[in-house]
């Protein structure tokens, strides 16, 4: 079964008289317990793409398909609930909340459930990701990794069946990039489903069973992780 499918979606942004076509009849579909990756260069519509995959934004045409609902067909309140509990989210700008501690941001997913956080999972949770030491402090605090780490954290905390992840290794030291690919890798044997948009293209492909490849709001390319990592236009433009 399809968790998620995606047929033809475009989105054009326009600031005043200028139009910038970011997505182009793309169509994605990716099944329970996929681990996908969207790679493409900066400004091909990954982000665009995500968003609009993950619900948080509406393409201008086209339709995303969530556990087979048309979800354009949900209104606010069962949009945001239907994104709390079947999907993480992992964005670009780690979209933490300032003013609380890495704590309360690890909790909020639950808090906003309506539900009590579990400690014991919170500090679980901290420790697999390396944050353990920054249960009090707020995000300003901390470092650009440990702040990835903590994102990732608050997606794991409400135990979606799917996670879908913006450039989870941008800006991130190589060692770093290796061990959030290597949690990813753990998450994805443990049966969750995955999507990842990268320009790292090496890191995501090799772990990847499936990718996309995004050029200039178009899927130019697809096929398994392996065979694009074989192929020489991929090896040429991106590795
Ligand atoms: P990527 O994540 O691959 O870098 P984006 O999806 O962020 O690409 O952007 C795709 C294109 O759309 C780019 O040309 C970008 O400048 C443009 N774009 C993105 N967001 C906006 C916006 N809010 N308003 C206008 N143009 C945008
Ligand atoms: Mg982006």
């Amino acid at each position: 079964m399809d968790i998620l499918r995606a047929e033809g979606i475009s989105k054009t942004y326009r600031t005043g008289s200028v139009e910038v076509k970011a997505l182009k009849q793309c169509s994605i579909n990716i099944q329970k317990g996929d681990f996908t990756a969207v790679i493409g260069k900066s400004g091909s519509g990954k982000s665009t793409l995500l968003r609009i995959l993950g619900t948080i934004d509406k393409p201008d045409s086209g339709k995303v398909y969530i556990d087979d609902t048309d979800i354009s067909t949900l209104n606010n309140k069962s949009l945001a609930r239907f994104r709390r509990t079947k999907i993480g989210f992992i964005y670009q700008d780690y979209s933490l909340v300032p003013e609380y501690t890495a704590y309360e941001n690890i909790i909020l997913p639950i808090i906003l459930d309506g539900k009590k956080p579990d400690r014991d999972e919170v500090s679980r949770i901290m420790d697999i990701l390396s944050i353990g030491h920054c249960l009090r402090k707020l995000p300003s605090q901390m470092s650009g990794g440990e702040q990835q780490m903590l994102a990732m954290g608050r997606a794991l905390m409400s135990h979606p069946r799917m996670i879908v992840m913006d450039e989870p290794s941008m800006g991130l030291a190589p060692i770093l990039v290796e061990q959030i690919f290597k949690i990813i890798q753990t998450l994805h044997e443990a049966g969750t489903t995955i999507l990842l948009v990268e320009q790292n293209a090496q890191a995501a492909l090799s772990i990847a069973d499936r990718g996309y490849v995004l050029e200039t709001g178009k899927i130019v390319t697809s096929g398994t992780g392996t065979e694009l990592l074989a192929s020489p236009e991929i090896k040429k433009a991106y590795l």
